[in-house]
């Protein structure tokens, strides 16, 4: 029986009368079939919210529930894809009702006529469990995407397709009496199921050397970075999103103005992946929101996104998933719970607006995935925040950071500097570092953790030293500290500092990250050595071998020989020196 609408305001409308309507399950509301999904149940009244523009709506229309909750289609289809917050393909929805996107159209998430060249694994007779491969899809050149037995199948195979294309809605399998298809749904807010987690102790580099070495995030880990305008935000999820080693990322972009977006559907596609020389989208799937969708679809969204990575996920892929912003996804929210008139928490938002970010980043981790064979799949999850006014203790940023291991601070004043990325290094952290010390120490140098540790330090020590220089001037400061400034000053500006654009600097592996912070401390160690000849400091700083020092970012990865040259030339040039005040004396 069709429910009746009783109230609208905005994006929400409250129906009565709904028969058998649970929590968050989708309903079509009034004559244009909009849809929504319930949120509130209080007696026989409904609260709903609507993912399409409400005006025209009125008291009485009919509301229809589906009986099922907001899910996904998961399947071939999803990479390159871009859809909206509640998985509509975006140049699907173009297509059929031009740039703004008109109420009510339905459009399936997976293309219905495209097919795609399946090739089994299993044969008649094998038996199945949840998780297991029943035959794979070259999706696109870069991914293959394999056909799970979905949750709560299993049994044994008693037909399978045989080598051909089909769509997502043929039968691929029958598995226990049940037929298949590539393609499953998934309820958005509840986690896909997995065997267990296990502790994330690898590093997802990301070839970023600030982050790799001073803030590592781990393999299933999860990170926040913070976003005044203008930090390069967009510049370290694109390097992110392009090098970070990943097979798949799903990108969610909950921007605010439509042109926040708009900028993200124009600047994705064109992305190349330096892996594969390829378009990066060839292994991205993209969600956005644009202008003209209601805030609650904004608030779908992530969801959305993350239910897509668990898939990849499940197929032992290596998911990076990136949600900009969490700060306009919260206002959603916020938004919503206002109209539910609920009690306010902080800033007006809802109180349950942590456990909702936990729901979120919990889903990320490395986990042994289900199937009859052993397998990990890993989601690391890097949510952008950008409060107003850049003010970090405002409800989002808090409940965000007592969640997130990795913070890595973006500062708009070393932005000004042009220091990029603009990752502040006295203000970010990873709590990773322990777990994945040993790591470092088997398998790029025993000694990584040590320089890594020695290299903050000397950061910390300068901002104490300038503390002093500006109160009293450089003047008071003696060598050894001088020597310790110009130490630091090369460690930014050598080390940190890294040009996105350069054809080489814009990648750095581990074992180069070693080989050069190796140079700027074997420099340091050196120099301290021959203060304590009587070696002027000038004459050290002097010393040509700090221009190759400086330069050594630009060395390419294949020459990496050129490095340990230059080890060579600091030891020379230093010991000349030295030599030289010691025949002086
Ligand atoms: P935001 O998204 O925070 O507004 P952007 O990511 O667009 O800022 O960065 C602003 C500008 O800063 C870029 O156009 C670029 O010139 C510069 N920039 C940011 N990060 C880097 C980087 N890693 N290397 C070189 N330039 C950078």
């Amino acid at each position: 029986m069709a429910g009746k609408i009783v109230k609208v305001s905005g994006p929400l409308i409250v129906a009565e009368n709904l028969a058998d309507v649970e929590m968050y399950d989708v309903v079509k509301v009034g004559s244009k079939k909009l849809i929504g999904e319930v949120i509130e149940l209080r007696n026989d009244k409904a609260s709903i919210q609507v993912y399409e523009e409400t005006s025209g709506l009125t008291v009485g229309d009919e509301v229809l529930s589906t009986g099922a909750p907001l899910s996904v289609e998961l399947g071939p289809g999803l990479i390159e894809g871009i859809f909206d917050g509640i998985q509509r393909p975006l140049n699907m929805l173009v297509q059929v009702s031009g740039n703004r996107i008109g109420r009510g159209i339905e459009v399936p998430s997976l293309s219905r006529e495209k097919l795609w060249h399946f090739v089994p694994t299993v044969c008649v007779g094998d038996r199945v469990v949840a998780g297991d491969v029943l035959g794979t899809v070259q999706e696109t050149s870069v991914v293959q995407h394999k056909i799970l037995v979905p949750f709560g199948v299993e049994g044994s195979v008693s037909e399978i397709a045989v080598e051909g294309d089909y769509n997502v809605t043929q039968q691929i399998a029958k598995v226990g009496g049940r037929s298949l298809t590539m393609m499953q749904k998934w309820p958005v807010r509840k986690g896909r199921p997995y065997k267990n987690k296990v502790s994330p102790d690898l590093p997802m580099v990301t070839g970023q050397r600030v982050i790799d070495t001073l803030f590592p995030i781990a393999k299933g880990g999860v990170a926040a970075v913070p976003g005044p305008f203008g930090s390069g935000k967009t510049v370290v999820q694109h390097q992110l999103a392009k090098w970070a080693d990943a097979d798949i990322v799903v990108y969610v972009g909950c921007g605010e103005r439509g042109n926040e977006m708009t900028d993200v559907l124009q600047e994705f596609p064109h992305l190349t992946d330096p892996k594969t020389g390829q378009p990066l989208m060839k292994r991205t799937v993209l969600i956005a929101n644009t202008s003209d969708m209601p805030v609650a679809a904004r608030e779908a969204s992530i969801y959305t996104g993350i239910t897509i990575a668990e898939y990849f996920r499940d197929m032992g892929y290596t998911v990076a998933i990136m949600a900009d912003s969490t700060s306009r996804w919260a206002e959603a929210l916020r938004e919503m719970s206002g109209r539910l008139e609920e009690m306010p928490g902080e800033e007006g938002y809802p109180a349950y607006l942590s456990s909702r970010l936990a729901e979120f980043y919990e889903r990320a981790g490395i986990v042994n995935v289900l199937g009859s064979n052993a397998k990990q799949g890993a989601i690391s999850a890097i949510g952008a925040v950008s409060p107003a006014g850049g003010d970090l203790s405002e409800p989002v940023a808090q409940a965000t950071l007592r969640i997130v291991k990795v913070f890595w601070g973006l500062s708009a004043s070393l932005a000004y500097k042009r220091h990029f990325p603009a990752i502040d290094w006295l203000q970010s952290y990873s709590l990773y570092d322990d777990k994945l010390e040993d790591w470092y120490a088997t398998n790029i140098a025993e000694d990584f953790n040590v320089l890594k540790a020695e290299l903050m330090f000397i950061l910390q020590e300068e901002n104490q030293l300038n503390e002093i220089v500006r109160l009293v001037g450089m003047d008071a400061l003696g060598s050894k500290d001088r020597l310790t400034m110009e130490t630091a000053k090369s460690i930014r500006e050598d080390y940190l500092h890294q040009n996105a654009f350069h054809e080489v600097d814009t990648y750095t592996s581990l074992e180069k990250q070693y080989k050069m912070m190796k140079l700027i401390l074997g420099f340091y160690h050196s120099a301290q050595d021959a203060l304590k000849h009587d070696v002027e400091l000038t004459d050290i700083l002097a010393l040509p071998v700090r221009e190759q020092i400086g330069r050594a970012k630009y060395v390419e990865e294949s020459h990496m020989e050129r490095l340990d040259e230059i080890a060579r030339n600091i030891k020379k040039e230093i010991n000349a020196l030295v030599s030289k005040g010691d025949a002086n004396v």
